[in-house]
Parts: C-alpha cells; structure tokens; sequence
C-alpha cells in the first residue's frame, strides 16, 4: 500500500514537473501496429491500433500510440498492417466427423445418414477415432481462426480434452440419440455420460459441457424432457438440431400435429443457453417462440445448401430479435470448417433469395460470425468482439495477397475476399495457438497421418 502511493506520488510529481510518463504497466502480451477491427458495441475500425493482453483478459484496445504509452508487453507482436480481429466462433460442428470429408456427397439428408453416416459411425467411432478426429479439426479450425466452437458428438468428454489440449474454446454437447449409438446403447446411458462429462469439466476456462439431444425426430417425449431436466439441474446449455429439413417438419405434424418447435415448447424443452441448430423451416410463430424463449440459433449456410435443406429465415430471425449466429456444419456436409467461406455464404445466399443485394451485408456477416454467434451461445458477455474485460480470443489476418489488393474496406474484405489460410495468428484465453502459420499446440504431421490411418478403416466400414 505504501509503495503503491509512494509509486502514484512520484507519476503525480512526473507529470506535474513536465516530465517523461511514470512507468507502464507490465502486461503478457501486446498485438499491436494493426487494422483493429473490434466488432464491438460501437462496431470501431482503428486503422492502426493495438490489443494489450495480461494472461487471459484483453486489458485494452486503442490507438497503438495509446497503447504502447501505457502498456509494457513481455511479448510483442507487430501485426505489420495486418487485420487484427476478434475470433471467429463456429456455432455448429460434429468436430469428429472431418474423418467422413468428402466420404458421401450429393445424397438427400436421410439417404446420406441412413446410408453413410450412421453406419459408418457405428463401425469406427470410438474414443480413439474421436481423439484423431477433433485433433485434426482443431487444426483445421486453428489454421483458418475459429477459437471458439459448438459441437455435438458421441464421447464428447473426449473431445472435450483434445480441445483444451490444443487450447480451443468449446461449447462441447454429449449426444443423445433414440438408438444404441458408439457411446450409449440407450439414451438414459447417454443422459449419465452427460453428467460426469459435465462433473469433469465444470470449472474449466475453456470447456463448457453441454447435453445435445439430437433432434425432436430423434428422440421421444420423455427423453426430451429428460435433457431439458438435466441441464437444469446441473446448469449447463442445451444444444439440438432444429427444423433442418422439410421432413422432420411433416414428421413433427404427423405424430404430434404441431411444428418441431410448438412441440419442443409444449414439453418446457426452450430456455436461455439454448442453441438450435439450422432452423430452416420455421414459421413465423415458431419465430415468435424462438424470440420469447431467447433461444440462439446456428445458421449453416454452407450446410443448408450441399444438402438442400432449404433456406433459414435469417432476416426474420434477426428482426424478431433472435440470435443468429452462423456454423458450418461437420466437415461431412460441408466439407470444410472455414468460417470465412460461412460469412461469404451467408452473405451471398440471402441476397439472392431476397432479391436483394443489400441482405446481409458484410458488417453483419462478420457480425453472425463473432459477436451474434457468442450471443446465440449465451457468451456474449466473454467473447465475440475486442474489449477490455473479454477474453483475449484473436486473430491477426494478413491483407497481402494478390486476392486482397486494394483495400477499401477492411470488413467488406474479411467477408468476400478473405479465406482461413489468409489467418497468420490465432489467440485464444491469451495463449498463441499459432504464430505467422505455425501451429503450436498440435504436430501437424502426426495429426494428419493419424487422421489417413482413420480413412483407410472408414473405407472399409462403407464398402
Ligand atoms: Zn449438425
């Protein structure tokens, strides 16, 4: 206490006497000499700005001048004019599923699960697989500036260490499913995977667990309800595939003569932390219920269009008030997990069935990609943009190619011209996960040999 005063006394004297600035605050890590792009409250661009980092928190976003007045960083690092922004949150994923890239294409929905996917699953997926699988998601997800994902999967305690393991943040769901799947023969051995996956990771920083019944088609009333009842009682988010296709929409109104959502919201199913994924086929009152429930939805552009889903009324959506936020998908119906192709997408594809160019423009692309998305997953208060007080989850994305050449406007290039390989560094919780294209926290040699030794067996299963 009295070093502090004797330390604020003689910055008083400094100042007063005209002389150099008292001493700056040490901090971990200062990103500085960048195009700041915040996403913040006020969307603020700073031209040449800097991020002041001290362990997992950004401390402070500001002119670099600014910063560098302030803040002494034990580590700098000069973006050089490159973007600096925050990262990208991925609202929906199977993060495993990047083994299957590429293993189906051009099926209907149920023809390539029935026929593919689920047997595919039920002959490879073990924790093994699983390990492999998110390593190399979580490389790919590095590599193009996703720091933040949803996802929903078998073993998902599983993935849950492989990502805190390569240093992502996760919003990570146990799968429940009607049928014996890898992980559970019944939905109530999935429900008690949920609880010590959600025990063992309760107070982690980076891992938040959650219960992800798989879709109202999926499962049966009593089981829904058990998910709802289990994530209340150990509070944590659900997540759920909601009205992706027009199939699951006639299912919902044969067995229950409802829509999937006035059936979920005649169980008590909707509540905050929930985050459904798709939302294709809504009508304006499930809108109205989405809205009421503050439930966020995932928008799979990419996804909605491979399959032919249809086309998710996302401007409907926004104008309600609900949370948009934008996913890929598992690389199976995708098949990547860039998020840069979701913004561009998203941005072209509600232009077109709007007959209107200004649908979706860039600043709210990159809005659903960071910001709303944190928002649709209840997290809006840690991530999603640049401010003092979040989390230090960043990137610093180069603006030199050829592809990128002039440039007006920084957003309008993060969304049109701008792909995952452009990203050079990603930060998440304060942490380097990788430095000018290196990934730190992965061998990326191992990883993708690991993943090709998969494929041969996922070869097999299918023939
Ligand atoms: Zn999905």
């Amino acid at each position: 206490m009295i070093r502090t005063l004797a330390l604020f006394l003689t910055a008083l004297t400094a100042v007063g006497m005209g002389q150099p600035a008292p001493a700056r605050r040490p901090v971990s890590l200062l990103v500085t000499n960048g195009i700041v792009v915040t996403v913040d409250g006020s969307r603020r661009v700073i031209p040449r700005g800097a991020v002041a980092i001290d362990g997992r928190d950004i401390v402070a976003v500001d002119e670099a001048p600014a910063i560098a007045a302030r803040f002494q960083g034990r580590e700098t690092i000069d973006a050089g004019g490159a973007v600096v922004m925050p990262g990208l949150v991925n609202t929906h994923t199977h993060a495993p599923m990047v083994l299957f890239r590429g293993l189906a294409d051009d099926l209907a929905l149920m023809d390539w699960l029935q026929k593919y996917i689920f047997p595919a699953e039920a002959k490879t997926v073990s924790p093994e697989f699983v390990r492999a699988g998110t390593r190399l998601a979580a490389l790919e997800m590095i590599e193009s500036g996703t720091t933040t994902y949803a996802d929903m999967y078998y073993f998902e305690e599983e993935i849950a260490r492989a990502t805190r393991a390569a240093g992502l943040r996760g919003v990570l769901g146990q799968t429940i499913i009607q049928f014996p799947v890898p992980d559970a023969k019944t939905p109530a051995e999935g429900l008690a995977r949920t609880e010590r996956f959600a025990k063992e990771f309760a107070a982690d920083d980076l891992i938040t667990p959650a219960v992800a019944p798989h879709a109202m088609y999926t499962l049966d009333a009593e089981t829904l309800k058990a998910c709802r009842a289990l994530a209340d009682r150990l509070s944590i988010p659900v997540i759920i595939h909601l009205a992706e296709t027009k199939d699951e929409v006639k299912t919902a109104d044969e067995k229950y003569h409802m829509t999937p959502v006035a059936f979920l919201e005649s169980l008590g199913f909707w509540g905050p932390r929930t985050l459904a994924a798709h939302g294709v086929h809504l009508s304006p009152a499930d809108i109205g219920v989405l809205a009421m429930r503050h439930v966020g939805v995932s928008h799979n552009p990419e996804s909605n269009m491979k399959l032919a889903s249809g086309i998710a009324p996302v401007e409907a959506m926004r104008k309600a008030g609900v949370a948009v936020g934008l996913g890929t998908d598992g690389a199976a119906s995708n098949n990547d997990l860039d998020m840069f192709e979701a913004m561009r997408q998203a941005a072209f594809l509600h232009k077109l069935v709007a007959g209107d160019p200004r649908a979706i423009p860039a600043p709210v692309a990159l809005e659903m990609a960071t910001i709303d998305g944190a928002r649709a997953m209840g997290m809006d208060k840690v991530i999603g943009s640049l401010e003092p007080g979040k989390r230090a989850d960043l990137l610093i994305v180069s603006m030199s190619s050829a592809r990128q050449t002039p440039m007006y406007d920084p957003v309008s290039h993060l969304v049109y011209v701008t792909r995952g390989d452009d990203v050079r560094t990603t930060i998440v919780n304060g942490k380097i996960l990788m430095r000018d294209r290196k990934v730190l926290t992965l061998d990326r040699a191992k990883v993708l040999a690991e993943a090709n030794a998969f494929a041969d067996k996922v070869r097999s299963a299918v023939r």
